[in-house]
């Protein structure tokens, strides 16, 4: 995979980009410097991959926005070594970027095309990332508990096997509703005390329920 300089300045135009939409977390934009997304699209995506727009990856699924990305990334506010749970793999950008900022990652995918799609392009790029097959909404008990959990599709409700998985001290990023979602900050104060946020309408494809 091939990184040049022409996409390494449109990085850099996208980083300005995030910095003017308020992104300030030193740690997410070098983390987002470093993983190259158009690696993560389609070569028909080339010359477009640093556009802040999400782009589709197959089985009607999207890339999330670059500020979608680094805003989620921001509130996770993560710290090296810390164990995180991505609901919603799909093509493993922000997997990758929750990688570069430390963390030990486990993700889990819905749609078995791109689950082995994902698991074939992180292994090629050596990132050592525990990738699963399955339905976020159980979250992945025999893992947990973790310290941060990230969901990246629209949820209508905020599943309850995630906030079990939740460590007491931990945080869960969820974006909630049908349609348009809020960015939905919950702190796990205690084994059953959670401290909720509302940070402002995104957009996401819905997190599947009932899908065969
Ligand atoms: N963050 C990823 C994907 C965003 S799209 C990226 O930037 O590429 C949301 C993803 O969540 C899709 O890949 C979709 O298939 C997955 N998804 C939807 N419902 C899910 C569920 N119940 N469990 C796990 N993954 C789910």
């Amino acid at each position: 995979m091939i990184d040049t300089y022409r996409h390494k300045g449109m990085r850099k135009n996208m980083l300005d980009e995030l910095r003017q939409k308020g992104i300030k977390n030193k740690k997410v934009l070098e983390a987002m410097d470093k993983v190259p997304r158009h690696w993560f699209l389609d070569q028909a995506f080339l010359e477009i991959a640093y556009e802040n727009k999400a782009f589709p990856i197959g089985c009607e699924q999207t890339i999330s926005h670059p500020f979608t990305v680094a805003r989620q990334s921001e509130l996770l506010n993560i710290k090296k070594g810390e164990k995180v749970l991505e609901i919603g793999t799909g093509c493993g950008y922000q997997t990758s970027i929750l990688f570069f900022l430390g963390a030990k990652v486990f993700s889990v995918e819905r749609q078995k095309e791109l689950y082995v799609k994902t698991k074939k392009m992180l292994s090629e790029l050596r990132l050592r990332i525990h990738l699963k097959y399955g339905d976020g909404y159980k979250g992945l008990p025999t893992f947990g508990p973790f310290e941060k959990i990230i969901v990246t599709a629209g949820a209508p409700i905020i599943p309850k096997p995630l906030l079990e998985q939740l460590a007491v001290g931990g945080r869960l990023v969820i974006p909630v509703g049908k349609g348009k979602q809020i960015m939905t900050v919950i702190d796990k104060v205690s084994e059953n005390e959670f401290n909720k946020q509302e940070l402002g309408e995104f957009s996401f494809v819905p997190m599947l329920e009932k899908k065969v």
